[in-house]
Formats: structure tokens, C-alpha cells, sequence
């Protein structure tokens, strides 16, 4: 039996080099990339690549992290099933109280699957909701519409006199504040189609108040995601807080204030910070200008609680050089994980076993589809590694599998939950006849 030493290295929970040591030899140990308990080289292994492995511990702790660092107020984690909709995380998710903020019918389905007594803890977000998503929530009796026009007031209305429900309603108000982020996910702005003008909204929650169907709750605003500087969170609240304030004058119940989602996680560079003292900032920023105000306050965060608990492994298929520059072409690709060629974002990779000399080099690394978009990294310093070697690349976790397609007919990866040394497949592999099942 290969007795294992365990030795912490970087990335303390989920994720970790360990010193794998077999026969209890001191030398040859290497250090292998972890996921908890499970050495990665063992996941590929068994399941093959690319394959997206998550670590059910991170997902946990970072779910508490958040909600403590809200414990001086009322308030409800809707965690944003759009970051990752797989059904056994919304199921561990719901399992530790949190509720969920969906974006369509399907997002709804999904969440009712996985709890079917979740909806009292879902709000309905999303610039255009069909009659049909509308009436599937009214029926699962959600705890909020997050409603972003006047033209979906009326449908939604309408929606509410046919299944004789009244419909619990929030405007998702547009604060106007810069998020200082990827301009395709800041969402804050006038410029931007989401949300009413905060100064326009007033006159629709009189609308609303006037209208039988519908039950005023709440205002509500997300500004964006993958914000980093906590400050636009405060003004954006700030905004809101003032807001409340004179809908309350004008005799309007509001209850709830949801302050959506967006805290950003650290892609790059040193982790100068924990995510208890991020979060913890965050939170100082959003409590302080309602506290006081009795709200109930609702909280959207996806990417904060499930980014940095999932790894995308690869293996290296081909070393490559045209003239100076050097590539190495994977087994993953922009259908598996299209953020670096959708926003050019940056994932951190790591060798899946550190190799013993490190001599490095400056590479691009790339997908095999036929598009010159298909990057995972560009001019990465990476140590130098044979063709068969396993690469993780990082903080995957979210908007990583929800953005995956079958384009070039490639099926998509499975997905395994890593809990201490257990292993489990919650997706398995898709095959290519499950991509033509629907096609006449
Ligand atoms: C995308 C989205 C979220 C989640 O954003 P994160 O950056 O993943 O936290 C929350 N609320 C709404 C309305 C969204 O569209």
C-alpha cells in the first residue's frame, strides 16, 4: 500500500499541492495537485480529460464565509444558479439553507428538482421572462420577481389574474453607478438594458401598489459582476437606501432589499487577502447604509461562493512552435471554457504533478477548435512539460461548465464532486450520440 504523506503548499483548502509519497521513501515524493483528499492525477485517470472537478468543502466554507459575515442582519443567501446550475451542488446548497436567484424557467425547474420545497427562497431575475417562466413561478409561489420594465409589470399582471395568484414583486432599479469591470458584465449604467432608472421607478411602484395582482415587496439592483472594489457596492446600496426611504413616504410597503450579486474573486496574482476579510468588507459596505432601516436583506452572489472551488483538467496533446512562438495544444477547448475568449480572462494553470527541475518557458495555450479565439492562456509563463502531461486550470467553478458548448461537435466533460476521498460523477461525460439525440 503507497502510504501518503500530506504536506500543505499553496491554496490551503481544496485545492493543494501535496507531497505524494510512495513506500515511505524520502526521495522521488512528488508533489501532486489535490482536490481534498483525491490526487487530480488519479480523477483523470479514472474519468479521463478535460474533466471539471469540484471540491464540495470549498463550496461549503465559502458558503459560510458568506453568511456570517451577514449575521448582524436579517437576510437570505440566493445563490445565483446561473454561475453553476449542476444539480447535486444546488442540492448541497439548498441542504445548507441557501435559497436561489434564477434566470429562466429552466434555472427554476432545476432548483425545484433539486429542493422541491426550495421556492419560497427563489427570486425570479432577468430582463426578459416569458408568460410561460412567469406562471411556472407564480404557481411554485417564489419569494420575489426581480421585475426590470414596465412592459413586464403588465405581462407579469396578466400572468397573476390567470393563476389567481397576486405576484410578490421588486423593481430592479439602475443605480447608475460604474462597477469598473468587463464592460460585458458591468450592468449598472444607464447604457446598460438591465434595471428601471432609479428615477423613473417611483412612478411605477405606484403602478404596482395600484394593481391587485401584484404585491409590492422590495428594490432591488445588481450592478455587475466580478467587482473587486467593494466601493460601488456601498453607493450603489447607498442609492437604493435613499430610495426606500421615499417609497416609504409615499406609502409603499417595502420589506426586502435584494443587493444582488458580483463580488469578484481574485483570478491573478498573490491572494493577498482571505475571502473571510473580502467578504467581510463587502458586507461593512452593503450593512452600513441600510442598517437601521428594518429591511430584510437578500443577497445574489455566484461567482464569490463557487469560482474558486472548481479546477478544469487538461492534458497536453502536442508541443508546438510556428517560428518563435511556442504552443501547447490541450485536450480542453473555448467550448469547455469560453471566459478567456469571451471577456480575455485569465485562469491560473498549474502542472498537475510539479516537475522536479523547473526550467520555464512563455507559451500560449490552446484548444484544438478551429478558431483562432480558442485560448485558455496567452504568452503564459509556464514551467517547461512534456506532451501527456495533466494541467489544472483554476478557478473554474463558475461561469466555466454553464458556458460550455458542443461547438465542433466535441461533447462536453463530465463533472465530479470531490468530497475528503470520495469521489463522485455528478454529470457524466456527454457522448457524441447524445449531441445528435434531438436532431431529425
Ligand atoms: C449574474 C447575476 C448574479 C451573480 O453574479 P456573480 O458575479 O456571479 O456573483 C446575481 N444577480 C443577478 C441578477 C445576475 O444577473
Amino acid at each position: 500500500m503507497p502510504s501518503i504523506q500530506e504536506r500543505q503548499v499553496v491554496r490551503p483548502h481544496g485545492f493543494a499541492y501535496l507531497s505524494k509519497r510512495h513506500d515511505g521513501r524520502k526521495s522521488g515524493a512528488k508533489l501532486v495537485l489535490y482536490g481534498e483528499g483525491v490526487p487530480l492525477t488519479n480523477l483523470a485517470g479514472k474519468y479521463g480529460t478535460p474533466l471539471y472537478a469540484y471540491s464540495s468543502a470549498m463550496i461549503r466554507e465559502r458558503f459560510q464565509t458568506f453568511d456570517q459575515a451577514f449575521a448582524d442582519v436579517p437576510h437570505t443567501i440566493c445563490y445565483s444558479v446561473k454561475a453553476n446550475s449542476n444539480l447535486s451542488i444546488l442540492r448541497m446548497l439548498a441542504k445548507l439553507g441557501c435559497g436561489f436567484d434564477v434566470v429562466s424557467g429552466g434555472e427554476l425547474e432545476r432548483v425545484l428538482k433539486a429542493d422541491r420545497k426550495a421556492s419560497r427562497k427563489v427570486v425570479f431575475s432577468g430582463v426578459g421572462k416569458t408568460r410561460p417562466e412567469m406562471i411556472s413561478a407564480l404557481k411554485g409561489g417564489i419569494l420575489l420577481f426581480n421585475v426590470e420594465s414596465e412592459a413586464e409589470l403588465s405581462a407579469l399582471s396578466a400572468c397573476a389574474a390567470r393563476v389567481r395568484k397576486k405576484a410578490p414583486i421588486a423593481f430592479r432599479v439602475n443605480p447608475d453607478v460604474a462597477a469598473n469591470t468587463h464592460p460585458y458584465i458591468s450592468t449598472g449604467l444607464h447604457k446598460h438594458k438591465f434595471g428601471v432608472p432609479i428615477r423613473e421607478a417611483r412612478a411605477l411602484y405606484s403602478k404596482a401598489a395600484g394593481d391587485k395582482n401584484l404585491s409590492v415587496r422590495g428594490v432591488s439592483v445588481h450592478i455587475g459582476s466580478q467587482i473587486t472594489d467593494v466601493s460601488p457596492f456601498g453607493e450603489a446600496i447607498s442609492r437604493v437606501a435613499d430610495f426606500i426611504s421615499q417609497l416609504r413616504n409615499d406609502g409603499h410597503q417595502i420589506d426586502y432589499i435584494d443587493a444582488g450579486g458580483g463580488l469578484g474573486i481574485p483570478y491573478e496574482g498573490p491572494q493577498a487577502e482571505s475571502f473571510a476579510d473580502r467578504v467581510g468588507s463587502y458586507a461593512n459596505a452593503i450593512i452600513k447604509p441600510i442598517r437601521g432601516l428594518g429591511l430584510h436583506l437578500l443577497l445574489e452572489p455566484g461567482r464569490s461562493i463557487i469560482g474558486p472551488a472548481g479546477v478544469l483538467l487538461t492534458t497536453l496533446l502536442y508541443r508546438k512552435r510556428n517560428e518563435s512562438k511556442q504552443f501547447l495544444v490541450v485536450d480542453a477547448a473555448m467550448n469547455d471554457l469560453v471566459r478567456p475568449a469571451l471577456y480575455g480572462a485569465h485562469h491560473e494553470i498549474l502542472p498537475v504533478v510539479k516537475p522536479e527541475m523547473i526550467s520555464m518557458e512563455t507559451a500560449d495555450v490552446v484548444g484544438p477548435i478551429c478558431e483562432s479565439g480558442d485560448f485558455l492562456a496567452r504568452d503564459r509563463q509556464l514551467p517547461v512539460l512534456p506532451e501527456g502531461s495533466l494541467l489544472a486550470v483554476l478557478d473554474t467553478g463558475a461561469y466555466g461548465y454553464v458556458l460550455s458548448s458542443n461547438y465542433n461537435t466535441r461533447p462536453r466533460p463530465a463533472e465530479i464532486l470531490v468530497t475528503g476521498k470520495s469521489v463522485k460523477v455528478i454529470r457524466r461525460r456527454e457522448k457524441v450520440s447524445d449531441l445528435m439525440r434531438a436532431e431529425l
